[in-house]
């Protein structure tokens, strides 16, 4: 990898990437990358929508030698705003077109089509249930309920179907469905040799499936609308062991930076989350609310600091661990408690 400006690199091979800011979050950045074909750069997601991240992906693709207008089209790995939040902006300047998993799509069409009010009545009912406390309660039930942030993203124009190679001619992308970050996570394999001779099979760029350092948030598909009982966990696991089968010679995610050795850091990720899921059994002990539960969770920090948002975000990931651990016979409902509690069993 060779910088060409403080956030613009190339990763050799036609590959190149930018850093997209994401305002006021601790991750920093996204990594765009670009992918040269023989119809013009294709980008693997685009970053957040505020005027500063365009102005970042506007002169990071300057740096690269081409042009928003160049672009011929755009693979996104999720709906997040992080990946997804400028895909709308880069379509309408380039007539690029937009390609996403059909999960994720459905997620970007009922997006578009909730009222924020009817999202407020969907949280507050699904924390009410999960335990959480009147005094969390209350601020979602008294919201200004007129606009949501990240409630119209773009409409994708392409289907990434798992297994596919996609459109980019002269280049051999390969769909990997990796649901369990969101139900249509996609990594794209590039299957040709590692420019730098590295042993593997390709490059993969992974999202954010595999990182090198944080452990992606694996919590439930929230979505009005759908009322499927999902096991997010046991997803992101199948998906974990698809990446490290496929064994690619680097990583190229879409936070923090490449890396090889794919496998050893699967295992790293599958052994976090099998040790967690020990850890939850002992504290199911005693019968718990998902809320409890979640106070009760090891997190970067003690509960009593954790943000008013990142709580559901931890309430959320604790019912994604409850439902793998009930999948699996090794927790269960306590019969005619309300809020539901679990017990280990
Ligand atoms: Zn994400
Ligand atoms: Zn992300």
């Amino acid at each position: 990898m060779t910088e060409m400006t403080g956030t613009t690199f190339d990763h050799g091979g036609g590959v190149r990437s930018l850093r997209v800011p994401i305002p006021d979050n601790p991750l920093g950045h996204t990594l765009v990358y670009v992918v040269d074909t023989d119809r013009g750069p294709v980008l693997i997601d685009t970053g957040w929508d505020d005027p500063t991240s365009w102005d970042a992906l506007f002169a990071g693709l300057t740096a690269c030698g081409t042009s928003v207008s160049d672009l011929h089209g755009v693979v996104i790995t999720h709906h997040h705003p992080d990946h997804h939040g400028l895909s709308g902006r880069v379509r309408e300047a380039s007539g690029a077109w937009v390609a996403m998993h059909a999960a994720d799509t459905a997620i970007v069409r009922r997006a578009r089509g909730t009222r924020p009010d009817r999202w407020y009545t969907y949280m507050t009912e699904k924390l009410a249930a999960a335990g959480a406390p009147e005094e969390h309660l209350t601020p979602l039930r008294t919201a200004r309920r007129r606009t949501l942030p990240g409630l119209s993203p773009a409409l994708p124009d392409r289907e990434i179907v798992p297994g596919d190679l996609l459109p980019l001619p002269g280049r051999r992308l390969r769909a990997i469905w990796t649901p369990g970050h969101t139900p249509g996570h996609v990594c794209l394999h590039l299957e040709e040799d590692h420019p730098a001779g590295l042993p593997g099979r390709g490059r993969l760029f992974s999202g954010d499936h595999v990182l090198p350092e944080i452990t992606p948030h694996i919590g439930l598909y929230e979505d009005p609308d759908d009322a499927t009982v999902t096991d997010p966990l046991g997803d992101y696991l199948d998906s974990l062991e698809r990446v490290g089968r496929l064994a690619p010679a680097e990583i190229l995610p879409a936070h923090q930076y490449p890396f090889t050795d794919a496998p050893a850091r699967v295992a790293e990720l599958l052994t976090h989350h099998e040790s967690r899921l020990t850890d939850l059994l002992a504290l199911l002990a005693t019968p718990l609310t998902p809320w409890q539960l979640a106070e009760r969770m090891e997190w970067n920090r003690p509960w009593e600091q954790i943000p008013y948002g990142s709580r559901n975000i931890a309430v959320s990931e604790a019912e994604a661990h409850l439902r793998r651990l009930v999948k699996l016979g090794r927790a269960e409902a306590v019969a005619g408690s309300d809020p539901v509690t679990y017990a280990a069993v």
